[in-house]
């Protein structure tokens, strides 16, 4: 376990920020960094095909042990971290055995890891946890991933007596900002299933996403000099402030919702007297839902236009991804073979659902079924972010396991 963790170590100190502003890709040079140590990594453990493309992409492969006819399977993290808390000078605190109790951080003692707010720590007494000092994130989404995945690699190199089919390696760049796979060929990936590790906790099989759709709202107004304005001025701001006043909160908001509910969030308005843009996020595990819910802003805008006389107000509907679990139904073995890799290892697989997208959802939209899969991450994208090294080398488990299952399955 000692090598997984000086992995981890290794690559949550280089800084790979992902940057909304840049028009670059990746969009900070840390992920190159990284990325040409991975690759460099996997040359030194006797991986084949190791390329670190032109989009700073590494790909991998470990060679069958038992036959090439058997299904290929991939595996996915990404390099890149939250633009939400700076992932600079990440300096990673252990905590060996850890006694229980709150965590207080040690550069900023206002940050605490409080019991309360993180109930899994009751069950991780004794284990090692790392987490940040208090002024960055620490990058565990996902370079537990990216460990979790080398050290698997490592492991099976070092042991060829095995037995699995073809495995596929890829570590991809500013997932975090909507561009993960951007640049991933599956022609090139050459998969038959995929598993992406970045998931919460233990033992976890993510199996569902939302499905998910962008609703561009534009009021339209008619703009004169106010003092000319009587019966002439059309006011966007107005019908705007109406029309999200309409927009039910109720049961139909992320703030009122949970589980399997699905919702309404519009999250940015801008704009003036003469034209205002809303943008509305569409949410719902059932597909066909989100097509109920863009009927329904269309008729409050429809409403709005009565009341508001002079306004035109258009809504469009912009597709964003899919509900992951509809392509996983194409291929069950993806998460049946998931459930038996932890079976074997005497543990139960919990199947879960993310009131979110994942890049396996847009992988799977695409043909390849993917998965999410625990992997020791907690509080993402914050000073308060921990992990648990136990429950990374517990996936790695998985990952040995799962590999073996695959390899006695056929195509
Ligand atoms: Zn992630």
């Amino acid at each position: 376990m000692s090598r997984l963790l000086d992995r981890f170590l290794r690559y949550v100190q280089i800084d790979t920020t992902a940057s909304d502003s840049a028009t670059t890709y990746p969009s900070s040079p840390g992920q190159l960094v990284l990325g040409k140590l991975l690759a460099e990594e996997l040359r030194q453990m006797g991986a084949k095909d190791v390329e670190h493309d032109d989009h700073g992409l590494v790909w991998a492969t470990v060679p069958a042990t038992n036959g090439k006819s058997k299904p290929v399977v991939a595996f996915n993290a990404h390099v890149d971290t939250s633009p939400e808390t700076t992932g600079k000078n990440v300096r990673p605190q252990m905590l060996a055995k850890y006694p229980g109790g709150d965590i207080v951080l040690p550069a900023d003692r206002t940050k605490v890891i409080r019991v309360t707010e993180n109930p899994e720590l009751a069950g991780l007494i004794g284990k090692t946890l790392i987490t940040t000092d208090g002024t960055t994130l620490l990058g565990s989404d996902d370079k537990s991933g990216v460990a979790v995945i080398m050290e698997m690699a490592n492991h099976l190199l070092e042991h060829p007596e095995i037995p699995h089919g073809p495995i596929r390696i890829l570590f991809t760049c500013d997932e975090e900002i909507g561009h993960g796979i951007d640049h991933v060929d599956l022609g090139k990936l050459a998969a038959d299933v995929c598993y992406t590790l970045d998931g919460g906790g233990h033992d976890e099989i993510d199996t569902e996403t939302f499905s998910a759709d962008l609703a561009v709202i534009t009021v339209s107004g008619v703009n004169i000099h106010p003092s000319i304005g009587k019966g002439r001025l059309v006011n966007a701001l107005r019908a705007a402030g109406t029309l999200l006043d309409r927009i039910p909160r109720a049961g139909m908001s992320p703030e009122t919702t949970d589980s399997r509910q699905g919702f309404l969030h519009p999250y940015t308005v801008e704009g003036g007297v003469a034209e205002v843009k809303i943008k509305c996020l569409l949410r719902d595990f059932d597909t066909a839902q989100l097509v109920v819910k863009a009927e329904l802003l269309r008729t409050l805008a429809g409403e709005v236009e009565q009341d508001h006389p002079g306004t035109k107000i258009q809504v469009q509907v912009i597709k964003q991804y899919r509900n992951l679990g509809d392509g996983l139904a194409k291929e069950p073995r993806a998460v049946a073979f998931a459930q038996e890799a932890h079976g074997r290892l005497g543990r139960q697989a919990r199947l879960t659902i993310i009131r979110g997208g994942t890049d396996g959802s847009q992988l799977t939209e695409r043909g390849l079924p993917t998965p999410n899969l625990s992997t020791g991450e907690h509080n993402p994208h914050s000073p308060l972010e921990w992990t648990c090294l136990e429950e990374m080398e517990d996936a790695r488990q998985v990952l040995v396991e799962l590999v073996q299952v695959w390899g006695e399955s056929r195509k």
